[in-house]
């Protein structure tokens, strides 16, 4: 049916209608008073919801651009970083570290597990010289729905002392609890079509003093994505260039009905989400692809089992206009991703199973 569409991905993710409208308006000159005042009720808004008082950097990028972000700015060609990598996203870091010329050290599980804490630990402690300038991680992978242990693999880069903490926290921030503060985390990228319920386009980097301390000294290449001019930009209300003003419209909306919720229930909602999820998933007969211990709260990954995951997905999207995310890489055909992200309800994780009982029901006849 047309214009029935549920998206079910873990992004983009559905926005609300309060939000659409917010956008649904003539843009306005983003150096007017009007416009500097909504980016300074945004700017509390971001800080809030990152239970932080470090800069917050708007980008208009996706999340790889706030990742390519939070590299250049503070690091310097050859630079040793230790890079987290259990999925595509940790993968990703890895690409984009090497890609600009660090020395990268990778720690790699098996997708579909978490890393191991220890395994930075030892690396950590083994660096008496102080070589390891950054420690990059993925919270949550949404490739696999594996929630990463950021606290204890960040408890030991503080031990370290003198390494950064590089977060990707885009399916982690708005469905877990990320307390940009209380852990002292040094960078943390986001971006706007996840938990943050507005449409693509817009990324974000938390910089704590530490970081910015290491960009002064951070020699890589940067231009457009230079977050000293953000920073600059941030002290007037404003921004270093063309905004997307629309999708800040959005963003200032998004973050009102978030605050209206509270964080606190926000986390709740999204382990309901999943435990409902995950509940419905076994009971249909199907198997998860992470543990219960290691689950993000954003993406459940599942084994279809004696079926075809693309086949599956087919069936949900012509029948029921249920948008599901398939497997990535080496994953394509073998498992099927249900993103409960952001704007989503239990009322929607029913229709999903639901709908998934029928297709296996039709499927298997
Ligand atoms: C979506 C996502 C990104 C960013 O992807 P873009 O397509 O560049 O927005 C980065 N990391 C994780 C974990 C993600 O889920």
């Amino acid at each position: 049916m047309q214009d029935k569409l549920m998206l079910m991905i873990p992004g983009p993710t559905p926005v609300p209608e309060r939000v659409l409208l917010a956008m649904a308006r003539h843009p306005i000159g983003h150096r007017s008073g009007e416009f500097s005042k909504i980016l300074e009720e945004v700017m509390a808004g971001l800080k809030w919801l990152h239970q932080t008082q470090n800069e917050i950097c708007i980008l208009c990028a996706s999340g790889t651009g706030a990742m390519e972000a939070g590299i250049i700015n503070f690091l310097s060609p050859g630079d040793k970083v230790l890079v987290g990598n259990n999925g595509k996203f940790g993968d990703r870091w890895a690409k984009l570290s090497r890609a600009f010329g660090l020395d990268v050290e990778e720690i790699t599980a098996e997708w579909g597990k978490a890393l191991n804490p220890e395994e930075f630990r030892e690396k950590l402690e083994a660096d008496k010289e102080k070589k390891i300038k950054a420690v990059i991680v993925t919270h949550s992978e949404t490739s696999t729905g594996v929630l990463n242990d950021l606290e204890t693999i960040n408890k030991h880069v503080k031990a370290h002392g003198e390494a950064l903490i590089i977060v990707d926290a885009v399916t982690s921030l708005g469905a877990v609890n990320v307390p940009v503060d209380e852990w002292g985390l040094d960078v943390v990228a986001s971006g706007s079509q996840k938990g943050y319920m507005i449409p693509p386009g817009l990324g974000f980097v938390a910089v704590s003093e530490k970081a910015w301390k290491a960009y002064e000294k951070a020699t890589l290449p940067k231009f457009y994505l230079d977050l000293g001019a953000y920073r600059k930009a941030n002290a007037k209300n404003s921004t270093p260039f063309t905004p997307p003003v629309n999708l800040i419209f959005a963003l200032k909306e998004a973050l009102a009905m978030m605050k209206e919720e509270g964080l606190e229930n926000i986390f709740a909602r999204h382990k309901r989400l999943t435990q409902l999820t995950r509940e419905g998933v076994k009971a249909l007969g199907l198997p998860l692809f992470a543990r219960d211990e290691d689950a993000a709260l954003a993406i459940t990954a599942v084994i279809p089992d004696r079926h075809d995951a693309e086949t599956i997905r087919a069936t949900m999207r012509k029948k029921f206009d249920i948008a599901l995310a398939g497997g990535q890489d080496h994953l394509k055909g073998k498992i099927f991703r249900i993103g409960h992200l952001g704007f989503v309800s239990e009322r929607d994780i029913h229709t999903v199973l639901a709908a998934l009982r029928e297709t296996l029901a039709e499927l298997s006849s």
